[in-house]
């Protein structure tokens, strides 16, 4: 009896289904609104679009300052580039971001010298998190034949994810990072809501996809997350003895 029911209740359920599938249609699963905002592409992928905000277009350092006392920038700008100048620590944008899209290119001078970590080092944080290294760091280091732990490579976000792959290019040459940044989320207990994710596109090639962060990068230790709200961008003055490396044409979009 109650499997008579049962098998009765399921035809009738599959009729209606069939039913109402019949009287489905196409403009019913056709999205229409919100549009989209048009915007102007650059000429070429590294061109800043039109909606982005400029952080360094080889003229000056406006929108910077140093990191730890928050006073004018002080490295290098000559011939459009931009240089680290390791004698004042590391610079970060003026501007606080949360989620956002961000371009930059950087090049490894032709004469580096070093090894391993000690060989071009520098470093992309992605939110800074106050003085020193205090933040959530993409790799930068001379990815050519240059040997280290793959968790602190070129493309790696430092000690928690290894780059996909290795594309990198020689000394001398320039190399493009583009970042997709989802900040974390805090709680108003301070605690985590989601974690920060990442995708990097290192010269072209995925080699960080939607990566889940374990918390800020440290040198020592186990990360953890720790409540903040929107964040500067922090370009690293690596206390390597290499000669410094330099960056172009950085832009970003705010999601
Ligand atoms: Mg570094």
């Amino acid at each position: 009896m109650k499997s008579k029911i049962i098998l009765t209740a399921l035809i009738a359920g599959s009729f209606f289904m069939a039913n109402a599938q019949e009287k489905a249609k196409p403009e019913d699963t056709e999205v229409w609104d919100p549009i989209p905002k048009v915007v102007v592409p650059g000429k070429t992928f590294a061109d800043a679009p039109s909606d982005a905000i400029v952080l360094f277009d080889g003229k000056n350092l406006d929108e910077w300052v140093q990191a730890d006392d928050q006073s004018p920038a002080k490295w290098d700008v000559a011939h459009n580039i931009l240089t680290v100048n390791k004698q004042y620590g590391n610079i970060e944008t003026k501007h606080k971001f949360t989620n956002y899209q961000l371009h930059l290119e950087w090049r490894e001078p032709v004469d580096i010298a070093g090894t391993g970590q000690a060989r071009g080092n520098s470093g992309v944080f992605l939110a800074s998190l106050g003085k020193g290294d205090a933040g959530y760091e993409l790799q930068v280091l001379d990815p050519y034949n240059n040997k280290t732990y793959v968790n602190g490579m070129a493309g790696s976000i430092y000690k928690q994810a290894i780059p996909l792959a290795n594309p990198g290019r020689k000394p001398g040459e320039w190399q493009t990072y583009d970042i997709v940044w989802t900040a974390p989320v805090f709680n108003e207990d301070g605690s985590l809501k989601s974690p920060a994710r990442v995708t990097v596109f290192f010269n072209g090639v995925l080699v960080e996809n939607n990566f889940t962060l374990l918390g800020p990068t440290l040198y020592i230790g186990k990360p953890e997350y720790k409540a903040h709200g929107p964040s500067s961008i922090k370009l690293q003055a690596h206390g390597d003895k290499s000669i410094p490396i330099s960056y172009r044409n950085i832009w970003v979009r705010e999601l």
